[in-house]
C-alpha cells in the first residue's frame, strides 16, 4: 500500500513525484513503457526556463528522474494494465504486479495521432516515423517529409534539417499554427520549403518509403511526391482507455479536471497533457504534476484526519 501511485514518467509525472517525496508521502512512480514522456524523445529543448542554451529531452529527463529517486520516490519500469478506482484503496495493476494506493496521480500524457492512409502501418519504422530524435540520423542526406503545421511539426522539421538534404513541411491549410518563432527559424531554413493546401492521401513504397501521394484540397488534383521517409505531427490523442468510464472525460478525451488536477473522483488527480489544458508543454506539464502531488498530499492528510500544514495553492 502506498500514500501515492503516479502513472507515467513525462515531465507530469516526475514532478509529481518529487513534490509528493518531499512531501514523504510515500510514492511509487509506474514508468509505461515510455521513461521520460515526449520530453525524453525531443532532442533540443529550448523553451524550458533554466537552460539559457537550450538541453537536451533525454538529459532534462533523466534528471528529473534522478531528482524524483532523491527525494524517495520508488520508479519502475511497467505498464498500467487496469485500474479501479471505483473502491478505496485504489488498485493499480500492471504486467507484474498488482499495487494499492490511498491516491492515484495520472500522467499518461498522449499519443501521436495516426494520418490512417495505406502505407502508414506497414513502412513504421521503414521510413514513418513519429520521433525525428530517435530516427532522423537515418535520413542523412535524404528527402524528408514532414506532415502537419503545429509546434511539433515545425520544431521537429527544423531538427530534421541537421542530417536531411531537404524537408518538405506538407500542411492541409495555407498557414502554420506553430509558435511565431519557429515559424520564422523554418522560413529562413533553405532546407525547408512547404506545401500548402495538401493532404497525404498513402504512402508509398514496398520495404522501405519511396514516395508520398497528395491531394490538394483546393483544386482535388493528385500527384506523386518522392521522398525516403515521411514524418508524421498531426496533433495527439490522450491515453486514457484505462481510465474511461472511471473519471470524466470531455468532448475531445481529455482527463476533466479542476485547476488543481482534481478528476470527478476524490483521490484521483490527472496532471500534464492526459487533461485539458490549452498549452501542452513541459513546463505547463511539470506544474501541473506540482500540484496534483501537493493536493494529493493534502487529500491524504484529511482522510487520516491529521492537520495539513496549510499553504497557499492558488
Ligand atoms: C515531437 C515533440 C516535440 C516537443 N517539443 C517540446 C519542446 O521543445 N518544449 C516543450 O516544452 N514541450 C515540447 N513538447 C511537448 C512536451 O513533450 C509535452 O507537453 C510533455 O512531455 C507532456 O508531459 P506529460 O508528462 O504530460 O506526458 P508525456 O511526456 O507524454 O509522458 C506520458 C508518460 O505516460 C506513460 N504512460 C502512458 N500509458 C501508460 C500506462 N498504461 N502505464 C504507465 N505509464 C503510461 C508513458 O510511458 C510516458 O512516460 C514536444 C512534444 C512532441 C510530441
Amino acid at each position: 500500500m502506498y500514500d501515492l501511485i503516479i502513472i507515467g514518467s513525462g515531465p507530469a509525472g516526475y514532478s509529481a513525484a518529487i513534490y509528493a517525496g518531499r512531501s514523504m508521502l510515500s510514492t511509487l512512480l509506474i514508468t509505461g513503457s515510455a521513461p521520460g514522456g515526449w520530453a525524453a524523445l525531443t532532442n533540443d529543448i529550448e523553451n524550458y526556463p533554466g537552460f539559457p542554451e537550450g538541453i537536451a529531452g533525454p538529459e532534462l529527463m533523466e534528471r528529473m528522474r534522478q531528482q524524483a529517486e532523491r527525494f524517495g520516490a520508488e520508479i519502475i519500469m511497467d505498464e498500467v494494465t487496469r485500474v479501479n478506482l471505483g473502491a478505496h484503496p485504489f488498485t493499480v495493476e500492471t504486467y507484474s504486479d498488482e499495487y494499492q494506493a490511498k491516491a492515484v496521480v495520472i500522467s499518461t500524457g498522449v499519443s501521436q495521432r495516426m494520418l490512417g492512409v495505406p502505407g502508414e502501418t506497414q513502412l513504421a519504422g521503414r521510413g514513418v516515423s513519429r520521433c525525428a530524435t530517435c530516427d532522423g540520423f537515418f535520413f542523412r542526406d535524404k528527402k524528408i517529409v514532414v506532415v502537419g503545421g503545429g509546434d511539433s511539426a515545425v520544431d521537429e522539421g527544423i531538427f530534421l534539417t541537421r542530417y536531411a538534404r531537404e524537408v518538405h513541411i506538407i500542411h492541409r491549410r495555407n498557414r502554420l499554427r506553430a509558435q511565431r518563432a519557429a515559424q520564422e527559424r523554418a522560413f529562413q531554413n533553405p532546407k525547408i520549403s512547404f506545401i500548402w493546401d495538401t493532404a497525404v492521401t498513402e504512402i508509398i513504397g514496398e520495404d522501405r518509403v519511396t514516395g508520398v501521394k497528395l491531394k490538394n484540397l483546393n483544386t482535388g488534383e493528385e500527384s506523386l511526391f518522392d521522398c525516403d521517409a515521411v514524418f508524421i505531427y498531426i496533433g495527439a490523442t490522450p491515453n486514457v482507455e484505462l481510465f474511461r468510464g472511471q473519471v470524466d472525460l470531455d468532448e475531445f478525451d481529455y482527463i476533466v479536471t479542476c485547476r488543481n488536477g482534481h478528476t470527478s473522483v476524490p483521490g484521483v488527480f490527472a496532471a500534464g497533457d492526459v487533461r485539458e489544458t490549452t498549452l501542452k508543454q513541459v513546463v505547463t506539464a511539470v506544474s501541473s504534476g506540482a500540484r496534483a502531488a501537493m493536493e494529493a498530499e493534502k487529500y491524504i492528510a484529511a482522510l487520516e484526519d491529521r492537520a495539513y500544514p496549510e499553504r497557499e495553492l492558488g
